[in-house]
Parts: C-alpha cells; sequence; structure tokens
C-alpha cells in the first residue's frame, strides 16, 4: 500500500485579508494547521507548527509518531510565544497525517477543530471529532448538529496547539484500503459547507485530489468563504507490500488494474503493457486458423516455408496461394509444351 496522487491547496477565502493557515502535503506526511492570535502570530504559530511537523524523520511512524510531531510542535510554539510578546496567546489547531507504506496503516492525530475525512466507496466519513464548543455542546445534548452549523461561536476550539506548556492529542490508526482518499481541511471548508457538498465536489472531480481541491476551495467561497480555506487531499493504491518506505515500482499500478480490470471494456484504462499482452493472445488465436486453412492447400515445400515465416507474414494466406498458382502455371506450360513436342515428334 502506497500513496497515490496528493495535493494541497490553501485559499485566504472571500473576507479575510490575511492566511494564518498553512499545510503540508509532503508524503507519507499532510497536515493542516489553522492559526490564531492577533497581528501576525496566527500565521507564525501555524507556519512554526508545519515547520516542527517537516522534520519529521523517516523512522517517525504510526500514530505514536504523530503524537510525538504534534508534542514537539506545541513546545515551540509555547516557548515562542514565552520569548515574543507581541505572540503571546498564539495558537494553533493541528490535524496531521502518517502512512505507514509497510502496513497500510495512516496514523492521525490532531488537536483544534481542523478536520479529517475519509472517502471510502461512496461515503465520506469525518474521522476527527472537534475540540470545540459547539462539538462539546453536541456531544451533551445541548445542541443539535444542524443547531451547531450555524452557531455564533461554532469557530471557538476547546484545545490549541501553543497556548500551554503541555498539549492532549487525540489519535487514532485507519486501516487503508486502495482506493481511499483522504481530506484534511480546515474549519474555512467545513463551517462553509456541508460534507455531502464535500463529497459531492469530490466525487465531480473525478476523484481526483488536485481538481478536488480546487473545487472545494471554490465551493466554500461561493457559500461566503468567510475564512482562510485549506485543503489536503490524498489517495491510497495498491495491495499491501513488504518493503517499508522506499518508492514502489509503479508497475505495482498496473498490477492492481489488471487484476481488477480484467474485461476488455476497460482496455482502453489499462497500461500499454496490458493491452499489448491481450493483442497477442489475439495474434497467437487467429493465425493458427488461417495457418491451418493455408497448410490444407499446400504440399509439403510450403509447411517448411510456414515454419521460418514470422507470425504477422503466416496471418497472410494469399502469398503461399500465389506461389502454388505459379507452380500450376508452370506445370500447366511445360505440359504444353510436352504436347507440342510430342506432336512435333509424331508428324
Ligand atoms: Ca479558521
Amino acid at each position: 500500500m502506497r500513496v497515490g496522487r496528493a495535493a494541497g491547496i490553501t485559499d485566504p477565502g472571500r473576507r479575510r485579508l490575511r492566511n494564518e493557515d498553512a499545510f503540508i502535503c509532503e508524503p507519507p506526511l499532510f497536515a493542516v494547521a489553522d492559526g490564531m492570535g492577533g497581528a501576525r502570530a496566527g500565521e507564525i504559530a501555524a507556519g512554526l507548527a508545519a515547520a516542527a511537523l517537516e522534520e519529521a524523520g523517516s523512522e517517525t511512524r504510526g500514530e505514536e509518531g504523530v503524537v510525538a510531531l504534534i508534542t514537539e510542535a506545541n513546545r515551540r510554539i509555547w516557548e515562542r510565544s514565552l520569548s515574543d510578546p507581541q505572540t503571546a496567546g498564539m495558537g494553533t489547531t493541528t490535524t496531521a497525517a502518517l502512512v505507514d507504506a509497510a502496513t497500510g496503516t495512516v496514523g492521525i492525530g490532531h488537536v483544534g477543530d481542523s478536520r479529517a475525512y475519509l472517502l471510502r466507496g461512496g461515503e465520506l466519513e469525518q474521522l476527527t471529532t472537534d475540540h470545540s464548543l459547539v462539538a462539546e455542546l453536541v456531544q451533551s445534548g445541548v445542541l443539535t448538529p444542524e443547531e451547531a452549523e450555524r452557531h455564533p461561536q461554532r469557530s471557538a476550539i476547546t484545545r490549541a496547539l501553543g497556548t500551554e506548556s503541555t498539549v492532549e492529542v487525540d489519535a487514532f490508526t485507519v486501516q487503508s484500503e486502495p482506493g481511499d482518499l483522504f481530506l484534511i481541511c480546515s474549519d474555512g471548508l467545513s463551517s462553509m459547507i456541508t460534507a455531502d457538498e464535500m463529497r459531492g465536489a469530490i466525487e465531480q472531480a473525478d476523484r481526483d485530489p488536485a481538481r478536488a481541491g480546487e473545487a472545494l476551495v471554490e465551493a466554500a467561497n461561493a457559500h461566503g468563504g468567510e475564512d482562510n480555506v485549506t485543503v489536503v487531499l490524498f489517495e491510497m493504491v495498491g495491495p499491501p507490500v513488504d518493503t517499508a518506505d522506499g518508492p514502489v515500482d509503479a508497475s505495482l499500478d498496473t498490477a492492481v488494474r489488471t487484476a481488477t480490470s480484467p474485461d476488455e471494456d476497460t482496455l482502453e484504462h489499462v497500461p500499454v503493457a496490458v493491452a499489448v499482452a491481450t493483442a497477442e493472445e489475439e495474434d497467437g488465436a487467429a493465425p493458427r486458423d488461417e495457418a491451418e486453412a493455408v497448410n490444407e492447400g499446400e504440399d509439403e515445400d510450403e509447411d517448411e516455408d510456414e515454419d521460418e515465416a514470422s507470425a504477422s507474414q503466416r496471418r497472410h494466406g494469399a502469398g503461399a496461394g500465389g506461389r502454388i498458382a505459379a507452380l500450376t502455371l508452370i506445370a500447366a506450360a511445360v505440359a504444353v509444351g510436352l504436347v507440342v513436342l510430342y506432336l512435333a515428334t509424331t508428324r
């Protein structure tokens, strides 16, 4: 299992001058951070979180790895806010996904209200639970999910990165399947459009991460664009592999598609190598009949020619038939000559 196509996109939206969101789209790591704070503090907090996450080494794995990364990011933002009064109180959300190719698992950790979703089959499932005021009110039964979507305090978060010396990170692991499409986004998307609208936009873009990302930002802006919008999408492809992190040969993708698309209706979508293999099978089947048909009308000399001929030549019986005609003509001419000679000698 490995990461297929991936894309990240961020947009200031229609109401904000600045963009305080940041994202990472560097397989196997994907993340979105949504900063908050006065002046440029929000940008600084989100930027620090992204920078800390980007330092993940190749040995960083699983949800424990994601928690370690986010915890380190928290420490850096907190320390910066202590040393730089202008950034006091700054914070950021962070939702990060780390893919482990060897096990086909995706470790996800998050703090705040940036969300992770999974599109599997036709269903878009929200994987994370917001650390927000309205989410807590929904959980305690005070608000309905519909009321939460319109609540004036819906962007108030109850947990953030960098506002305290320590942070509690929610983390879990998803066992991925081929075709899974993961979506991480800031609330500038999820507060503007519903999950159903997200799914529709992604399907409309044929699940292409780059096109889907643009479509989602467009949709958020069309619904008001009240906040910065950030979207990161990545797909999982291929069967589980034994090798850990090394890039997997592109032929793996070919193998999967061959196995799942054996019928001729899908031939135009399968790699050239597969189409050629199929064509060779057809070549092998059709000429056999032609060769047998040709052999029925031929003598042994022609059979030797047949054995030496290439496949493409064997497909055509006309050449051998022409030679037969020529031999017949020569035989006839010789016969006529013999008759003439006999008549001449018997006069
Ligand atoms: Ca936001």
